[in-house]
């Protein structure tokens, strides 16, 4: 009796252990399974915050509040007239390059030929043009502004025009090439825009880069002439430009 007795005593304490070691298990087993998704939503937390970190500089970094920029007094701003065929009032939501073009018109001036773009707003026949620019800069240097900095031009391709900016220059003669009055200002005023819209000479184009059209046409032909105009904004720009 007495024997029976320590072995149902011993068989209890043995399943009370068993119970024991089975309990301390499941609740390691537990610790791990919490340490686990711990790491892991501490782990996907640190990835989230690389990512919007990551993204938020990408965007960030050209954000610009366009409509916020104000232009110098030596841009003199003459805004056509809103219409469909010049300036459709298209919102620029960003601005990524600056785009350069001649007018192909030699002699003309900018005046003229922004009055041009005016005129498209006239045009009854069946084949309607098209085309614009934010800017154009005259045989003496001065620069008109016809369409603001937040509207789209129709002036590179249907592609570029939605977040780029136009400058036209004018030329003596059909070689295309800038005077110096035109080109001191094209360089003064691309850089003034690289500042105010924190681009740089990188990413200035001509309209030849986006579509490969002959504009502008001296630029085309002299690709040493354009890199030093991009060498002559890149200086430009680190200056203080009044
Ligand atoms: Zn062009």
């Amino acid at each position: 009796m007495k024997n029976q007795t320590n072995e149902s005593f011993d068989e209890l304490e043995r399943r009370r252990r068993v119970r024991e070691r089975r309990r301390k298990q499941k609740k390691k087993q537990k610790q791990k399974q919490v340490i686990y998704i711990g790491g892991k939503v501490l782990i996907l937390a640190a990835v989230l915050t690389v990512v919007l970190f990551v993204v938020n500089n990408v965007f960030q970094k050209n954000y610009v509040d366009v409509r916020a920029v104000n232009m110098p007094e030596w841009v003199n701003q003459e805004f056509i007239t809103p219409n469909p065929y010049s300036r459709p009032g298209t919102e620029l939501k960003q601005i990524n390059q600056i785009v350069i073009h001649y007018v192909a018109n030699p002699g003309t001036t900018a005046r003229q030929n922004m009055a041009y773009f005016d005129s498209l707003k006239d045009q009854t026949g069946e084949k309607k043009i098209s085309a614009s620019s934010h800017f154009i800069i005259g045989l003496d240097g001065e620069i008109i502004q016809g369409i603001p900095l937040y509207e789209m031009a129709y002036a590179t391709s249907k592609e570029k025009n939605v977040d780029t900016i136009s400058i036209e220059c004018c030329h003596p003669d059909e070689t295309g090439k800038f005077n110096d009055h035109t080109y001191d200002s094209l360089v003064k005023f691309t850089a003034w825009l690289c500042q105010n819209l924190k681009l740089t000479e990188k990413d200035v184009i001509r309209h030849y880069d986006a579509t490969g059209k002959d504009c502008p046409r001296y630029f085309v032909a002299h690709e040493d002439e354009w890199k030093k105009f991009l060498q002559d904004v890149k200086e430009a720009r680190k200056k203080e430009i009044k």
